[in-house]
């Protein structure tokens, strides 16, 4: 187990998971270089309230969401999240989740100190990392926004578009559905991320996918 996994299981409560269709979807997109050479190490869920992110060689996945997905809708996240593992070395992600878990750590340690409850810390953890990558990503949105969207595209030249625009269409309906202080977060951010959702579904749409 490296450290990423330590981080994920510890902080965010996550397990890992394996799967050889993602892994061979990996194949196809080229990836596997780039993810834990350890097949316990690739791919996790957690039950923080995130859609999916990619963790340095990992892919994280909320267990909520990934429960809600079909097997196609799973395959089209994990593409785009594949596209992060590839695209421009990670920069943009780099950016967001470091910082973000740096802060959730920070938080939770001090959660920690405070209450001296492993609970507590990981409540902390969860929160602050999904509120720090949401408030991250509202910060850098149009680098962050063209990132996405060639994410995207290069996920529909593996999988199933119409399979990426649900699985978005999900993540959005979960967010929605979030406890009062995220769901007033997200709010504050809502217009542009509303916006930004538009615009990677016509983009995704418009292209043509495999046949
Ligand atoms: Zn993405």
């Amino acid at each position: 187990m490296d450290l990423g996994s330590l981080y994920l299981k510890v902080f965010l409560g996550a397990r890992s998971f394996k799967s050889s269709q993602l892994d061979s979807l990996a194949n196809a997109m080229s990836v596997t270089d780039r993810l834990s050479s350890n097949s316990n190490d690739r791919y996790f869920v957690t039950k923080a309230n995130v859609a999916a992110f990619s963790f340095g060689n990992k892919l994280l996945f909320g267990a909520g969401y990934y429960e809600s997905l079909t097997e196609s809708q799973r395959l089209a996240v994990a593409a785009h999240e594949f596209g992060h593992v590839l695209g421009d070395s990670g920069e943009v992600r780099k950016r967001l989740v470091a910082p973000a878990a740096v802060v959730s750590l920070l938080l939770s340690i001090l959660a920690f100190m405070g209450t001296g409850s492993m609970v507590a810390l990981m409540f902390v953890a969860v929160l602050g990392f999904v509120a720090a990558a949401a408030l991250l990503s509202s910060l850098d949105s149009d680098h962050y926004l063209r990132h996405e969207m060639s994410c995207d595209k290069l996920a529909s030249e593996f999988v199933n578009g119409k399979s990426l625009v649900e699985a978005i269409h999900v993540a959005e309906s979960l967010q929605r559905a979030t406890p009062k202080l995220m769901a007033s977060l997200w709010k504050r951010l809502g217009a542009k991320v509303n916006e930004s959702t538009k615009m990677r579904i016509d983009a995704i749409l418009a292209l043509k996918g495999p046949a």
